[in-house]
């Protein structure tokens, strides 16, 4: 018998497990449901053919659904990915992650990981348990994503629906259907069908290895609240985060980033007293400009480009790590 050559090794893939409806489970035949219930390594069990792509090593970071994800587990997610990533053996990471709030962590793990290797967010819309659960094959194809080569250098990546995004663009834009996650400026990064990959052009905004922002077990991310404009708002609720501490206020303007009359003077107010103003808006979509109904140069506001108030938050909590400055802060929404 002539000697067998032995198959080359499959590639190492570190898994961060969060929670989500991933790993949701529902009771008693009701619809409802509670995230986080499985371990990962029941979710990757679930899938055997992951065995043909790749050697997977899990770590559980946290477990919760998404809606409960804060600073402290971003932080802790980007120092566990960082140090997976520094692993010469290790190919990509993989984070499963609830739905609600994954386009935040993608976003700041796209301004904070250094590492050309590819990071890959994954979550479901249905628990688990549900008839058709989406889970297993977004792992699958979250895995064959991972492990491809062409998705190294992209920055932080979001599979779902057998479609994959890039983290600085997409959102969440459906409450419960399997196709929620949207890229509405510049697109999809790419398809990913039963695991085979057709890539897109690649995202053109700094991350990962180009970006100046780093976060580390010291530090401190700024506070940032958002609040979300509407006819006749007031001004209560902008002076009640100033007067809660905030550095820095995302509004979620009306349109291209607007505010009444009366708001307009509290954040003006703010901008003043040395508060970080960014004008996002509410639309789901656009550009907010600079200096288009409101001067932004006038006020020492922030325009938030092409960033969703949300999305705007996490760039302008880091941003505030390394300056004040409204101007350099604008700089940084043109930039990432
Ligand atoms: N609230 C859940 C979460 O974000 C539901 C969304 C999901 O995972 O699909 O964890």
């Amino acid at each position: 018998m002539p000697p067998s050559t032995p198959a080359p090794a499959l590639p190492r893939v570190r898994v961060l497990a969060t929670g989500g409806t991933i790993a949701g489970a529902q009771t008693g035949g009701s619809r409802g449901y509670q995230a986080a219930a499985f371990s990962i390594e029941a979710l990757i069990g679930a899938v055997p053919q992951l065995a043909t792509l790749a050697q997977l090593e899990v770590e559980q970071v946290a477990a919760i659904g998404s809606q409960d994800m804060n600073e402290a587990v971003w932080l802790k997610l980007a120092a566990r990915a960082q140090a997976a990533l520094a692993e010469p053996d290790i190919a990509a990471v993989v984070i499963t992650h609830g739905t609600d709030t994954m386009e935040e962590t993608g976003y700041f793990l796209n301004l904070v990981v250094h590492s050309a290797k590819p990071v890959v967010l994954v979550g479901a819309m249905r628990p688990a348990t549900e008839i058709s659960a989406d889970g297993p094959m977004n792992l699958y194809n979250a895995v064959a994503v991972a492990v491809h080569p062409a998705a190294r250098g992209r920055g932080v990546l979001v599979v779902a629906n057998d479609e994959i995004h890039f983290a600085r663009e997409v959102s969440k834009t459906n409450t419960t259907q399997v196709g929620t996650f949207k890229a509405t400026h510049r697109g999809l990064a790419g398809l990913v069908h039963a695991g085979r990959l057709h890539l897109y052009a690649p995202p053109v905004r700094r991350h990962t290895t180009e970006s100046e922002f780093s976060v580390g077990p010291a530090t401190v991310l700024p506070r940032v609240d958002i609040v979300y404009a509407y006819a006749g708002m007031g001004r209560e609720l902008i002076d009640a985060a100033v007067r809660a501490g905030a550095k820095g206020l995302v509004i979620a303007g009306v349109g291209d980033g607007n505010l009444n009359t009366v708001a307009l003077a509290a954040t003006a107010a703010a901008a003043r007293a040395g508060v970080a103003v960014v004008r996002s808006s509410r639309t789901g979509g656009g550009v907010v400009e600079r200096n288009l109904e409101i001067s932004d140069d006038e006020l020492g506001f922030i325009a938030a480009d092409e960033l969703n108030p949300q999305k705007a938050r996490v760039l302008l909590m880091l941003g505030l790590t390394r300056t004040a400055d409204p101007a350099a802060l604008q700089e940084m929404f043109f930039t990432y």
